[in-house]
């Protein structure tokens, strides 16, 4: 049998030092950092999960303003790629982009969080790096320019689920695969992004990512 239509692109993030990751699914956790679920008015309690489709990736940095919002907010979170056997390939850096206006009523009514969530273009990542070239992540920090002005920094060590915390609950849910990348959650300083704004998130030295956001289309 043959597709009836061409089959998509698969979606693939550079990898340092070669190769590229072919990315299966998008998890995210939410409220991992007590700053931030305080900033968001949320009582103190387990950090929660959602998805994104994994064509929300973006690779170069060219970020266009999402439609259907006045309040597009950056979240800079570390990334966790994983590989055959769900073991932890490597790290990046991205952006949980998030439409906080969709997001916040969804949250009054009750509803599900998708529009505020998982749209296209809302989740740019940087390069993915090896894990045994990153090393221990509990004394790094995550932080976040936006034209050069900081707006987010953190220890890892503040998250409230560690990495091996994150991936034994998500396992209850769902059988993680190679190919699974998990946003780990967001420190605070969450704040909105407008059209122009230039991006720089890194974790110390050794994760990168940077790009811009352009005007709505
Ligand atoms: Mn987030």
């Amino acid at each position: 049998m043959t597709d009836v239509f061409a089959a998509p692109p698969a979606v693939r993030v550079p990898v340092r030092g070669g190769g590229t990751f072919p990315v299966r699914r998008i998890f995210c956790v939410g409220r991992n950092y007590a700053d931030h679920a305080k900033e968001m008015g949320a009582a103190p309690g387990d950090p929660v999960f959602f998805t994104k489709p994994a064509d929300a990736i973006v690779v170069d940095g060219v970020v266009p303003y999402a439609s259907a919002t006045q309040d597009l907010h950056h979240e800079v979170e570390l990334v966790v790629a994983l590989g055959p056997d769900a073991t932890v390939f490597g790290y990046a850096v991205g952006l949980d982009l998030t439409r906080r206006d969709l997001q916040t009523a969804a949250k009054q009514k009750g509803l599900p969080w998708d529009t505020g969530k998982a749209f296209d273009h809302s989740a740019p990542i940087g390069e993915i790096v090896r894990a045994s070239e990153v090393g221990d992540l509990g004394p790094r920090t995550l932080s976040l320019a936006i034209n050069g002005e900081e707006r987010q920094r953190s220890k890892l060590d503040q998250m409230i689920w560690d990495v091996p915390a994150i991936l034994a609950s998500l396992s209850k849910f769902w059988e993680l695969k190679a190919g699974d990348l998990v946003f780990t959650g967001t420190p605070a300083g969450v704040a909105a992004l407008q059209p122009g704004d230039r991006f720089e998130a890194r974790l110390d030295d050794v994760l990168h990512l940077q790009g811009e956001v352009l005007p709505p289309v």
